[in-house]
């Protein structure tokens, strides 16, 4: 068991494409972002994952948005920062990178693959994974390997081959994307095979799969990954009234397990992120 029975925690609190509609208790502004990165990190998040949204709440890559709201994170808590560059469907590779290159955050998301994402699909074709893989290195950028099919971690394998990623790896595996892979636990243990030896992983349920998803985790020495990017739901029919919410939960089914949710300190030192 990595990490000496602890385990880790990532809330992604806001994503590209859920709204106030689907969930009123989405955060959306810096000062609401910034609020609920803190109630997270009270109830067990040592990471948080973070997209922003301009005036009108639409998805955005722009560098002053997130530096607003990773400065106003800042003043409240200590959770680790993982931009996005996924941004949302129909950003270029540019401007899903800018703020990587830009804010040096300590983690960003670098998604492996081409996908279908329901109607809409998400387009990272090799050589734009090598050029988000060298920006990450040169800027001292820890990437979580996002994976929503088998084919992407292959892919991944030569990002390393080529020497573009630094050890420790971190994967991220976004099962139960309509039009990719449904969570199972044949499909999640076909991803784990597929990564390199000692590497670590955080599964993704979206949807209706984000409670077997995280026993999956818990099951196979895996970290969790809750929020609203992924699920609003607390339980069938019933909206979760927090993304904290959702953390206390994935906290205690950790507990239940044995295990501790690591702090972000823990998880800086065991994932070798920049001072
Ligand atoms: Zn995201």
């Amino acid at each position: 068991m990595p990490m000496n029975g602890k385990f880790v925690i990532t809330c992604a609190c806001t994503g590209a494409e859920t709204t106030k509609q689907q969930n009123p208790a989405l955060p959306i502004t810096p000062e609401e972002v910034a609020r609920t990165a803190e109630e997270c990190r009270v109830a067990g998040a040592a990471i948080l994952h973070l997209h922003v949204r301009d005036d009108r709440g639409q998805p955005t890559q722009n560098v002053a948005r997130f530096r607003d709201a990773i400065e106003q994170i800042r003043r409240k808590t200590d959770i680790i920062i993982e931009i996005t560059t996924g941004g949302a469907v129909g950003d270029t590779a540019a401007e899903r990178l800018q703020p990587v290159m830009e804010l040096e955050p300590e983690m960003a998301s670098l998604d492996c693959g081409t996908v279908n994402f329901g109607d809409e699909y998400i387009v990272n074709t090799l050589p734009v994974m090598r050029d988000f893989a060298a920006a990450f290195r040169k800027h001292k950028v820890r990437a979580t390997l996002e994976c929503f099919d088998l084919g992407h971690v292959y892919a991944s394998h030569y990002l390393i081959k080529e020497g573009l990623l630094a050890e420790p790896y971190h994967y991220g595996f976004v099962l139960n994307v309509p039009g990719a892979v449904p969570y199972t636990v044949e499909n999640l243990s076909a991803f784990m095979r597929a990564m390199p030896a000692g590497a670590d992983f955080t599964v993704m349920g979206i949807g209706r799969s984000s409670l077997p998803a995280q026993y999956g985790a818990i099951a196979n020495g895996g970290w969790i990954r809750v929020g609203f990017e992924d699920n609003v739901f607390f339980s069938k029919g019933v909206l979760a009234t927090s993304n904290a919410q959702l953390v206390e939960r994935a906290a205690r089914i950790g507990h239940e397990a044995g295990l501790v949710p690591a702090t972000p300190d823990e998880v800086r030192s065991y994932l070798k992120l920049k001072a």
